[in-house]
């Protein structure tokens, strides 16, 4: 057959991005594209790698206010559309710096979000890169399979996969059991499942209230018995939003997400 001329325009442009990891999410509003962003900011910070952050949530993009990027203007170089550059390590791409009011309700039909993103992948020009993290809309929608189809062919000699986010409510889970067979039936790997405002710990206490009961483990319980990795549990944590809202790395990922003490992580944040 003849080659797909956008299949191999996607190729040129990924042609120097080594890793993808797609960042899904059963519901709306369980922290994934914090999840998104505070990754993104992490393996620039922690590993020196070279990061670059693609917003296709194009009903509600919040990558341009969790990189402190809002309002910039995308320019086109010789070599196509400009990422926004955030520091040395992170670039980033949404639909957000095209809309001309923040509060437009974005209502668009499948075909025209899938040319969106059509050309979110043959326009942008990210160069080298060592991670591409894709925030996407919550579920599985048009935006999912519109990205997937376009990218699939140039990734298959990649590592390429999933990290989903959810909360430790049951109504969550569910919707990530619904998640993980859509990775299965797309024949995208699953890197792993985060659980989300899992718990609070008190500032003044330090004791650990589990807001969420969840029966049988929780995120865990529903990765292990799945055969998905757990990757681990971020607590409801006020220092995560006001870094957020402010567009900033989160120290207390690192501590929570391995094994550094917060204390520790701080400082190395400093
Ligand atoms: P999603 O992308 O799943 O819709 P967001 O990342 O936009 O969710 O997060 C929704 C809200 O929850 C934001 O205000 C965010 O700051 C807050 N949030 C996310 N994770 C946490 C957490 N671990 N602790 C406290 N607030 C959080």
């Amino acid at each position: 057959a003849a080659p797909n001329p956008i299949h191999a325009r996607v190729a040129e442009r990924f042609a120097n991005v080594k890793n993808v990891i797609v960042v899904l999410s059963g519901k709306g509003g369980v922290g994934k594209s914090t999840v998104a962003a505070q990754l993104a900011y992490h393996l620039g910070r922690a590993y020196g790698a070279q990061v670059g952050l693609l917003d296709i949530d194009i009903c509600g993009p919040s990558v341009p206010t969790l990189t402190s990027t809002k309002g910039h203007e995308i320019h086109n170089s010789g070599l196509g559309w400009e990422p926004v550059m955030v520091n040395e390590n992170l670039s980033v791409m949404s639909i957000g710096y095209m809309l001309a009011d923040d509060d437009a309700a974005v209502i668009w039909r499948g075909p025209r979000k899938n040319s969106m993103i059509q050309q979110f992948v043959t326009e942008v020009w990210w160069g080298e890169l060592d991670y591409l993290i894709i925030d996407t809309p919550p579920g599985t929608s048009d935006e999912h399979l519109s990205i997937l189809n376009l990218l699939t062919p140039s990734l298959k000699n990649k590592p390429c996969g999933a990290v989903i986010v959810s909360t430790p409510q049951e109504v969550a889970l569910a919707d990530v059991r619904k998640e993980i067979n859509f990775c299965h039936k797309v024949t995208l790997p699953v890197f792993g499942v985060v659980e989300n405002m899992s718990g609070f710990v008190c500032p003044g206490c330090k004791t650990e209230t589990t807001i969420f009961h969840p029966s049988n483990g929780g995120a865990r319980g529903m990765a292990e018995r799945m055969s998905v990795p757990f990757l681990g549990r971020l607590p409801l944590d006020m220092h995560l939003v006001r870094a957020s809202e402010e567009g900033r790395c989160w120290a207390g990922m690192v501590a929570q997400m391995s094994d550094i003490p917060a204390d520790e992580a701080a400082q190395k944040e400093q």
